[in-house]
């Protein structure tokens, strides 16, 4: 039989994920669609839910000297209306689903669900965000592209929650974004694109590249990144095209009932390579 657990404290919630193996549920948007039946039947549970969206002590946005933390439970609608939440992230809250979804939803459930097409993911990646996953015994920090690694595939054991997405500061990083979808408002994405960088005069000092929906999972090099730290604008615009090659072993994506391989592979490509011609 199937239970529903409704903690009042995470320690309580902790408690329970340790004593059964359960589906955690926040706002439930991506848990729903995945459990749903056909009309007139119930969910499909195969076994217990935790819900934790009523966790107030989960529902937390504040900085420090290192960056912004922002609890799991915290819905995207008191993260985009937050002052301390980079641009970057704000942007992509702005054009993922639509109000009502993201009056429920939360940024931790997007990490957590792992989907390629996961649009917070790919800011994520590229602010080189951490977790924390907490347990009855402690906590651990992991950082996101260590804790996903497939599609819908995270390193999280049975009796931990992740409590906190910390993205540390980036005052001087110029963001892009851009997201391929078939419509302006709950879209799910064809090609999605976060760049970065870093400019000392005419010299780019940091230059950041990832792409969602392209691979199993977001898709970031920090190899091919570091190569063209240094050089300048002019060198960045006259060697896009070569930047675009090498980005492209990494653009694998598949044809489904979205869009199709090439379709992706061509977009994507064009998107980096405006990308690297906007820096200025
Ligand atoms: C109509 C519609 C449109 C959508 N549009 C978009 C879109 O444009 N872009 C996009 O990226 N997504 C979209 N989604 C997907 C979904 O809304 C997001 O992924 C959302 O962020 C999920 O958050 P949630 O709180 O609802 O997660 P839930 O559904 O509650 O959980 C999702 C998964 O995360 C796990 N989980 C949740 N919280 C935690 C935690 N604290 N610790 C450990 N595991 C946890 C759950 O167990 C589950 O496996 C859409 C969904 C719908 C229904």
């Amino acid at each position: 039989m199937v239970n529903h657990h409704i903690p009042s404290s995470l320690k309580e919630a902790l408690k329970i994920l340790d004593a059964h193996d359960c589906y955690i549920m926040a706002g439930g948007t991506d848990l729903m669609v995945v459990k749903h039946q056909r009309s007139g039947l119930l969910p499909n549970f195969d076994k217990d839910v935790c819900y934790i969206s009523n966790l107030k002590e989960l529902q937390y946005i504040y900085e420090d000297e290192k960056g912004v933390h922002i609890g799991a439970g915290t819905k995207y609608i008191d993260i985009q209306e937050n002052n301390l939440v980079p641009d970057l992230l704000k942007q992509i809250i702005d054009e993922l689903a639509s109000p009502n979804i993201r009056n429920m939803a939360t940024l931790a459930g997007n990490v957590a669900n792992a989907s390629p097409a996961g649009d917070s993911i790919v800011g994520l990646y590229l602010l080189d965000a951490k977790l924390e996953l907490v347990n009855v015994h402690g906590s651990r920090i992991v950082p996101i592209e260590d804790f996903i690694f497939g599609v819908r595939k995270i390193h999280r054991h049975k009796n931990e929650l992740i409590k906190e997405i910390f993205i540390p500061h980036h005052d001087d990083l110029n963001t892009y974004w851009r997201k391929v979808g078939s419509r302006a408002a709950e879209s799910i994405s064809k090609v999605t694109f976060a760049g970065g960088y870093e400019l000392d005069d005419d010299k780019v000092t940091d230059l950041r590249m990832a792409f969602g929906s392209v691979s199993v999972t977001v898709v970031r090099d920090r190899e091919i990144e570091k190569k063209y730290i240094g050089l300048t604008i002019d060198e960045i615009h006259e060697k896009a095209d070569e930047i675009v090659e090498d980005m492209e072993k990494y653009i694998t994506p598949i044809t489904d009932q979205r869009s199709t391989k090439e379709y992706r592979l061509k977009v994507s490509k064009n998107i980096l390579k405006d990308f690297l011609l906007s820096i200025e």
